[in-house]
């Protein structure tokens, strides 16, 4: 088990620590339980992912809250955001007039500017969104639609032979270009946003 906190006493990690590591059964023990200090924080989060270390960070250093953050894992980030596409979303998938696509378009622009203030490798190198048969194409225009009315700028659609001047490997009848997706390497950005003086493993939880 893991904490990230920005000012538990590292004696209580301590005496967590002893239980998990004490050959008898710890719930037959109910004074062990009682030797650790009661803390009291603001806010805890469960789940040390992206969103869960994000929240913490927000919490933390823009609302001066004091937060705990526990994972069942011995570290952070060992689920979903450490094994996805790390692909900058534009914001063009979620339906509009929904919280998921303004958090989307807003979240992208946010994540670049700290991409940028704090050096975490990423780019902008936009994004080919390819129909491989005429069939496909009525869901390109869906998609362009969406991403337009959710504010996306810089959408075009193109012929298939256009796109290949971008992605020579590429076959497709059209494509939608979307300039403004991109891409981040998730191992430097969530470091980033972990606070190393107060994480603890506690072992096993
Ligand atoms: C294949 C794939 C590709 C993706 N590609 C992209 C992409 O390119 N771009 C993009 O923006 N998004 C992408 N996503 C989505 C993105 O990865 C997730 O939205 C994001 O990682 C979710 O972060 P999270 O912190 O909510 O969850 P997680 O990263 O899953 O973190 C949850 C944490 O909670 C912990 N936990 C769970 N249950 C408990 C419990 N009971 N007690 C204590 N701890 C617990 C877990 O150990 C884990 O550390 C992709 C998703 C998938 C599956």
């Amino acid at each position: 088990m893991m904490k990230l906190t920005n000012s538990i006493t590292k004696t209580l990690f301590q005496k967590i620590k002893n239980i998990s590591n004490s050959s008898k059964p710890p719930f037959s023990s109910s004074s062990l339980y009682k030797s650790i200090p009661k803390e009291k924080v603001d806010c805890l989060v469960i789940g040390a992912g992206i969103v869960g270390i994000a929240i913490a960070k927000e919490l933390s250093i823009n609302h001066g809250r004091e937060d705990l953050v526990v994972d069942s894992a011995p570290i952070f980030g060992t689920g979903t955001s450490s094994r996805n596409s790390e692909v900058i979303h534009a914001g063009i998938y979620y339906p509009p007039n929904t919280l998921k696509a303004a958090f989307c378009f807003r979240g992208k622009e946010l994540l670049y500017k700290y991409c940028r203030d704090h050096e975490i490798p990423h780019k902008q190198i936009g994004k080919l969104i390819v129909a491989t048969g005429l069939s496909e194409v009525p869901k390109l225009t869906v998609l362009m639609t969406r991403g337009i009315q959710n504010g996306v700028e810089g959408l075009r659609m193109m012929e298939g032979y256009k796109a290949t001047t971008l992605e020579p490997e590429l076959q497709c009848v059209k494509a939608l270009w979307s300039p403004s997706s991109g891409i981040v390497d998730s191992h430097s950005l969530m470091p980033s946003l972990v606070d190393y003086d107060h994480t603890m493993d506690l072992g096993r939880s």
